[in-house]
């Protein structure tokens, strides 16, 4: 697929990465992820401070841990966590079709994860916990179906790749149901087929007997249905053996076509990839070679080898993540 073919998702970002000049002391925060991503998303950037009235420069803010969270700008002993919850809650009730969110890593209000929380507001303060930032909190709460990451990990390779590939295929899937089409719905699933299958094997199957609509329900029911079960497989990205399972099953579309020297490379070119001497996408750019030369018409159109623009495959970008991986259970 073209990067033409992909349909741009939407996706709200954290305005301080690449949009703005909006932080607390004026700076921007850089993002290659971001600015390449600009080509091939429709970003929606909001800076949560500014908008609860907070001018630029200001004095930082930060989390206080008591009983609940407190969100104060020790410089002045002001409390901003009612207008915060506020904005965040009149946000989120006005977004609609949107794919993901990119939020601004350890902020106390669009942080996901590491966002400090301190004993008191006194210069120095002991960090007694850490959690998300309040805004960043408002989010997981009510995106967590959707391809929701920090700037920071995303400069990781294996989490990138994890939140590209769900937010394009959410993209996609936004479309079938828009569509009120259950031919559309079919062709969604078998052109995801062995992408569903890395991520989850079982539910890839029962995804395909909803399809199926053995009793004739509406669409209505039963996008519904496909919809919970495709939320839960994308949750998670896929484990080594899956992919090795995918790879396995689609050396079978070559059985009668490869000799048996090319099958023994590509069973050698595969143990590399299980010992982890190649990355699994030089070993996609392999398969996809055999693909083009054996015109294999049902590999050709598997998002498993191209799940997003081939462009946003070949960042040159330094893993700067050193963080652990939020994956949800
Ligand atoms: S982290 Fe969020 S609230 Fe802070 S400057 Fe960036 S966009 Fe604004």
């Amino acid at each position: 697929m073209s990067a033409e073919e992909f349909l741009k998702p939407k996706v709200v970002i954290s305005k301080c990465i690449e949009f703005d000049h909006c932080r607390w002391n004026g700076n921007i925060i850089t993002s290659k992820v971001v600015k390449i991503l600009k080509n091939y998303v429709e970003f929606h950037p909001v800076c949560a401070e500014v908008e609860i009235g907070l001018g630029v420069p200001r004095d930082p803010i930060r989390i206080i841990k008591s009983e609940n969270l407190k969100l104060i700008q020790p410089s002045t002993m002001r409390e901003y966590t009612k207008s915060m919850e506020t904005f965040a809650e009149t946000f989120i009730s006005s977004l609609n079709d949107i794919d993901g969110f990119i939020m601004k890593f350890k902020s106390p209000s669009c942080g996901l994860y590491e966002t400090k929380y301190h004993y008191d507001e006194k210069p120095g303060s002991a960090v007694i916990e850490k959690g998300p930032g309040l805004f960043g909190k408002a989010v997981l709460d009510n995106f967590s179906n959707i391809a929701v990451e920090t700037e920071a990990r995303l400069t990781n390779f294996r989490i990138r790749e994890h939140w590209l590939t769900k937010l394009f295929i959410l993209r996609y899937f936004r479309a079938i149901k828009a569509s009120d089409s259950h031919n559309e719905l079919v062709e969604f699933h078998s052109r995801n087929k062995l992408l569903l299958m890395a991520y989850n094997q079982n539910l890839m199957r029962k995804m395909g007997r909803i399809v199926a609509n053995p009793l004739r329900k509406s669409f209505d029911d039963v996008i519904e249905e496909y919809e919970e079960l495709l939320i839960h497989s994308v949750n998670k990205p896929p484990n080594f053996t899956s992919h090795i399972n995918v790879l396995m099953h689609a050396l079978g579309y070559f059985k009668k076509t490869l000799s048996s020297q090319e099958k023994v490379f590509y069973l050698d070119e595969l143990e590399k990839y299980r010992s982890g001497w190649i990355p699994l996408f030089v070993f996609n750019e392999l398969i996809k070679v055999l693909i083009v030369r054996y015109n294999e018409d049902y590999l050709k159109n598997q998002t498993y080898f191209n799940p997003y623009p081939q462009e946003l495959m070949n960042f040159d970008i330094k893993d700067t993540w050193r963080g652990r991986s939020y994956w949800k259970k």
